[in-house]
């Protein structure tokens, strides 16, 4: 058995990825485990949510990305409990893994703010059953529509409501607007999809809340163009198979409708939680863990956290969004702060998130971004979407001729991916049916 510095990644998302690969020269044993065997590119998400793109194309084996890294061993497992006195690690199936330093990224998962009941009938998108879910949704929806005699009900069909106006939200709702407007334009025959009602319901004062205001605008007059409507200052208070309430400055309102998609909220998985516990360590109200300056847990210097995971204030004092460059920054660091470690050298300065902007996509060619300061809206904005994510998703997988197919097909309104399939294809028409019942 080799002697050699055991570093433990959990979670092989953005954050244990990168911390994976820059430490590929290292002379350490890693091990990273997931509970998935596939990295997901999880900014396309709403892509395969919408039918532009199929399940393999946003996702890639962990095994196959760090094959060529010899002092890396990638398991199949899912993080239970920790012991961080004795330094090792629970897996579900009862297996312990001890590390000398341990990355926790295992990234966060949708919040119903307390009420898990509403999941059934308002998927959230995290990860690829849950897209191909909501895929499932949205399709069937429209057959409903076409097959409804009654008016009330075909329009409830056509009704599509997303909670929260981030990015997520907001990409899903321009997706949604193209579909209706454009890609299943001339599909049907008993109904207009044109005629589907769009509507993002939000808290929160403005669509991209967390964007320049100039830019929140833009997203909404672009949205506006694709039939969406937003509409903030609202709060959900219950979501069922008949549609949502919601609370608004002038009193209680219901919306009907069938299909409801959750964009809004984020908790920490149960280990996160356990991990917080075991080492006393300050959370906010999502559970993120409040990390030092150096992204190790207090009084515990060889656990670090990484990714949507960690609680890290910016210079302002604000916390860092969950994104995925703030992911792949604490990654490298952290994997360059255990190396100096090891070989017994000064540690780094403390951790500094350089922000290189935000993005959100609308549609085909309209998007806002936030480029070093530079506000850029429609197509400009679109280009540079396309270029990062070309520029991403190659960098952990030759994936570039895909990316240049799906280029294409979203040029032309296409969308290939359209598919019902799996339990939600044995489904009766014209029912409104729960989550558990769409799956693959
Ligand atoms: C729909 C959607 C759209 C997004 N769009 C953008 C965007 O446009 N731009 C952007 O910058 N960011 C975007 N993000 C956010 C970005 O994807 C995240 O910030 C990023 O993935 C966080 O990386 P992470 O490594 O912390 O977590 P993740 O990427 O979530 O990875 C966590 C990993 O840990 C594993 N795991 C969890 N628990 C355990 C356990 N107990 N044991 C073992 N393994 C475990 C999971 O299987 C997963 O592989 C989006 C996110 C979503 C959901």
């Amino acid at each position: 058995m080799s002697d050699r510095h055991r570093v433990v990644i959990l979670g092989g998302g953005f954050g244990g990825l990168y911390a994976a690969q820059a430490l590929k020269h290292a002379p350490l044993d890693i091990t990273l485990i997931d509970r998935r065997n596939y990295h997901l590119f999880q900014p396309l998400l709403y892509q395969v949510a919408t039918g532009s793109l199929s399940p393999g194309e946003i996702a890639a084996p962990i095994r196959g990305v760090l094959s060529t890294q010899k002092n890396t061993t990638v398991l199949l497992g899912e993080a239970v409990d920790i012991d961080p006195t004795a330094k090792q690690v629970s897996l579900k199936d009862g297996a312990t893994v001890p590390y000398d330093s341990l990355i926790v990224a295992t990234g966060s998962l949708v919040s119903y703010f307390g009420h898990e009941e509403w999941k059934s009938w308002a998927p959230g998108l995290k990860t690829v059953e849950d897209a191909t879910m909501i895929r499932h949704k949205i399709l069937l929806a429209f057959e409903a529509a076409e097959r409804c005699t009654d008016t009330t009900e075909r329009c409830t069909w056509l009704t599509f409501v997303i909670v929260g106006a981030g990015p997520t939200g907001v990409e899903l709702a321009g997706a949604l607007g193209e579909i209706a407007n454009h890609t299943l334009k001339h599909d049907f025959r008993s109904i207009n999809p044109k005629d589907a009602r769009i509507i993002i319901v939000d808290g929160g004062k403005r669509a991209l809340g967390a964007y320049p205001e100039d830019l929140s605008k833009s997203a909404e007059k672009q949205l506006h163009n694709l039939g969406t409507r937003i509409r903030t200052g609202v709060t959900v208070t219950n979501v069922d198979e008949d549609g949502v309430t919601l609370k608004t400055p002038d009193g209680e309102e219901h919306i009907a409708t069938h299909t409801v998609i959750w964009a809004a909220g984020v908790a920490v998985t149960e280990f996160a939680r356990t991990l917080a516990k075991k080492t006393s360590a300050e959370t906010d109200r999502a559970g993120h863990i409040k990390v030092a300056s150096d992204l190790t847990v207090p009084n515990f210097p060889d656990i670090y956290i990484v990714g949507d995971l960690a609680l890290i204030n910016d210079k302002a004092g604000k916390p860092l969004p969950g994104v995925a460059q703030v992911a792949m920054q604490t990654g490298s660091y952290t994997a360059r702060a255990i190396t100096r470690k090891v070989q017994g050298k000064p540690p780094l300065a403390p951790f500094s998130y350089f922000n290189k902007g935000d993005l959100a996509v609308i549609g085909r060619a309209a998007a806002v971004a936030n480029v070093f300061g530079i506000h850029l809206h429609g197509f400009p904005a679109w280009l540079v979407w396309l270029f990062i994510h070309l520029m991403y998703i190659v960098e952990f997988q030759s994936r570039i001729l895909v990316l240049i197919e799906w280029g294409f097909l979203y040029l032309t309104f296409n969308r290939g991916a359209r598919l019902i399939t799996g339990v939600a294809a044995n489904k009766s028409i014209g029912k409104p049916e729960p989550l558990e019942n769409l799956g693959e």
